[in-house]
């Protein structure tokens, strides 16, 4: 019976046995008698170790001559070893080389620069640090929608080629459509999640958004993906709960999932062990004295830069919502405060240790009257936003969401410097390849 493939992460139930590894050989050390193979099949990495003496002379030839990033099959015997860090060794019996590259591979041990890396996502992505960053980007997309499902939510998904508008021009990007003229790449579900949850009850809505603003922070990329919960009968309490609830069962189930990989991107975790509701929970009045007490310009009825957001949130330990801000910074569908005219129920969560704003939410505007005047005061198209119109003409509700940015959790959580490295290939101003 020939050896069966194995991946590299369920190597340890195969002790002592001769199994077959496919992947790529990232890294090689030799001396005259021994070859260090270090092996990635995208599971995990494992060092095989080809003895001269144990095979012939060609193999040990062959793998002499292997660049990096060859991609090989590697028959071995899985050797229990403490000094390693997956627990396991191959010693090897057999290789078979599938290919070998003819150049020397573009990304080396050296460092390089950050344009460089980006020219070559398309290879950087290979790395450990790479790979450990989609891994956790995989187990919070995983947990987040386990959690809404097992909390009765529908997912429903919107549209991306949209006729009406979401929070105003600005920042779309716009695409020719056949005879209907122009079409808009969406920038949120939102309008789309209202409707659901008037059918529905509980929804959410998950997918890529666009936003054309030339931002060029570390913060905001032009696409990036979106998750939007929508629930009815929800107000303003009700919507915070639900977002310190999620937020925290995805920050312990990737504690719980993806502790190798938090270690790999060297991620101090004590912060993200603190990660229980309650939130803390500032409004934005106080939040505004807060940080002119810190020394920030900032004059009272704007909205945070990124950097105030920045200074705001190293005064937490944990994440701390903002709350009610001023209706002129937010969007017209925001629901007005009871007591505050110039103010409207909603809330922005600051992620700590500078991160700064993951989730944009708010209570919806119901009354039909107002809404109406809120889309004339803002100069938006109303035959656009008709539709939308009728969820407040037939059967008009209390309703609650938020948008949560997946990249930008991705990014406090593995603890990232910047947004680009916690999508596969990112989207910015500058750039739209690879
Ligand atoms: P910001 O003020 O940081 O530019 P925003 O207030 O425009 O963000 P919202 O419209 O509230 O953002 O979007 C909801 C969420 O989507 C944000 O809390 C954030 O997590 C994410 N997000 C928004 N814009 C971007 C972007 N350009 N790149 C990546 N994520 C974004
Ligand atoms: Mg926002």
């Amino acid at each position: 019976m020939s050896a069966p493939w194995v991946e590299i992460k369920n190597l340890f139930r195969h002790e002592g046995r001769e199994v077959v590894v496919k992947g790529w050989m990232y890294n090689k050390r030799s001396s005259g008698k021994i070859h260090f193979l270090q092996l990635r099949d995208g599971s995990g990495f494992i060092q095989a170790v080809m003895a001269k003496s144990d095979i012939p002379e060609e193999t040990f030839l062959e793998a002499k001559g292997l660049w990096l990033e060859a991609s090989v099959e590697v028959t071995g015997i899985v050797r229990k070893d403490e000094r390693a860090p997956s627990g396991y060794e191959l010693t090897v019996t057999d290789l078979k080389v599938i290919h070998n590259p003819e150049h020397e591979y573009p990304i080396g041990k050296k460092e390089h620069g950050i344009d460089f890396l980006l020219d070559n996502r398309h290879l950087w992505l290979r790395s450990q640090r790479q790979r450990a960053i989609m891994k956790v980007r995989d187990q919070v997309i995983w947990a987040a929608r386990e959690y809404l499902h097992n909390e009765g939510f529908l997912l429903t998904d919107s549209p991306i080629l949209t006729g009406s508008i979401g929070e105003g021009a600005s920042g779309l990007f716009e695409v020719p459509y056949f005879d209907e003229g122009k079409a808009y790449l969406a920038q949120t579900g939102q309008l789309y999640a209202e409707a659901t949850a008037a059918a529905f009850g509980k929804v959410y809505t998950f997918g890529p958004t666009f936003r054309a603003e030339k931002s060029k922070t570390r913060r905001h990329l032009t696409e990036f993906w979106m998750l939007e919960p929508e629930v009815a009968f929800y107000d303003h309490e009700d919507n915070m709960r639900l977002q310190e609830n999620l937020v925290s069962a995805i920050v312990k189930n990737v504690l719980e999932h993806c502790g190798r990989e938090l270690k790999d991107l060297e991620r101090d975790t004590s912060v993200l062990e603190r990660v229980e509701p309650p939130f803390y929970r500032i409004t934005y009045d106080d939040a505004v004295k807060m940080l002119q007490g810190l020394g920030s310009p900032i004059e009272y009825g704007t909205d945070f830069g990124g950097d105030d957001e920045t200074i705001l949130t190293r005064q937490f330990d944990k994440p701390v919502f903002v709350e009610c801000y001023p209706k002129k910074v937010k969007a017209f569908y925001m629901k007005q405060h009871p007591e505050r005219e110039d103010l409207v129920l909603c809330d922005d969560l600051l992620a700590p240790e500078g991160y700064g704003e993951i989730i944009g939410g708010s209570q919806r505007e119901d009354d039909l009257d107002l809404l109406f005047s809120r889309i004339r005061e803002e100069g938006l198209p109303e035959e656009s936003y008709d539709w939308y119109l009728d969820l407040r003409r037939y059967g008009t509700f209390i309703h609650s969401g938020f948008g949560l940015g997946i990249e930008r959790l991705v990014s406090w959580i593995c603890g990232l410097h910047h947004i680009r490295e916690a999508i596969p290939f990112p989207r910015t101003i500058y750039r739209l390849n690879p």
